[in-house]
């Protein structure tokens, strides 16, 4: 019996606000993990890492490499993510079944563990491996970084998805740029991650909450902790610049709880989105083209 569960408290759309059950914590979400690497130690609420990295921080899921590279990894623990057959995103379809085939038979033999959706740009192979695996505490869409460039494919992956798998099942979104938090949450994603926060302070772009470049601020329009009282040239600090970047994700997270709560997520969205070209992408075909996924869960009031 899996420790691991997605209570739902209240729906905005097909977004969710919850509590992710893990052991005797519980975590608000949609949140955020802090992704935790050699270099990167974040304090937060939740966290990631890949299997080599040591840590003692908790509660925190650890990947488990690649069905690429050996289908001989050993799961032991409830928080292990399973390995997955990894594609990209433009792959022939052959490859892109072969990577479902691979990730559903070795996901097969742990019924009760996290595992990442594959199925490439195909949405019936999507589907097909939502669907093949089962009931599990968290699902995670494969190939994040890359639909995030295209928003059709990725509106139309996110909701096959997320009506595929288990309402109370937490779907994990990686790579997406916080700014992007606002639609993809409005879609019923309850997980991103720091990835980009670390990605962009490490070529020197601060989000804002897009990333913008450091060098071309004369001032820092910001005043958390990391800010206040500093110029930009104090920025150029790897540490204090991913700092920062985490602040405005975290911010971010808070702001999506707290408009679920009010239930007024769908006007958030608007309003990010009407300075974003991507965010409005993909609110104008959620609005075109997915309107039975969007009123399917609006409370009848
Ligand atoms: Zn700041």
């Amino acid at each position: 019996m899996s420790m691991m569960t997605l209570e739902i408290t209240r729906h905005s759309g097909p977004a969710r606000l919850g509590k992710f059950h893990m052991g005797e914590q519980k975590l608000a979400t949609p949140n955020m993990f802090s992704v935790l690497t050699e270099a990167v130690d974040i304090e937060h609420d939740i966290y990631i890492a890949s299997p080599e990295v040591k840590t003692k921080r908790t509660p925190i899921f650890v990947g488990s490499g690649s069905l690429n590279i050996s289908d001989k990894i050993k799961i032991k623990k409830d928080n292990q993510i399973l390995p997955d057959y990894h594609v990209g995103l433009n792959v022939p379809r052959e490859m892109a079944e072969k990577s479902v085939r691979e990730t559903l038979r070795f996901a097969e033999n742990y019924p009760e563990h996290s595992a990442v959706i594959q199925g490439s740009r195909f949405g019936d192979l999507r589907e097909e491996c939502a669907e093949g695996l089962g009931d599990r505490p968290l699902f995670i869409i494969a190939n994040g970084r890359r639909l995030i460039r295209n928003p059709r494919l990725l509106v139309d992956v996110v909701s096959s998805v997320r009506e595929t798998v288990p309402p109370n099942a937490a779907l994990y979104f990686p790579f997406a740029l916080p700014h992007l938090f606002y639609v993809l949450a409005y879609m019923g994603v309850d997980f991103f991650d720091s990835a980009e926060c670390i990605l962009n302070a490490r070529v020197g772009k601060i989000l804002l909450p897009g990333p913008a470049d450091m060098a071309s601020l004369k001032e820092l329009p910001c005043n958390c902790s990391v800010c206040v009282g500093r110029v930009p040239e104090d920025l150029l600090d790897f540490d204090l610049l991913l700092s920062h970047n985490f602040q405005e994700a975290v911010k971010i997270t808070k702001e999506i709880r707290e408009s679920i709560r009010a239930n007024a997520l769908r006007e958030l969205v608007e309003e990010k989105a009407s300075g974003d070209v991507g965010s409005m992408a993909m609110l104008r075909i959620l609005d075109a083209e997915k309107q039975d996924f969007l009123e399917k869960y609006t409370p009848v009031s």
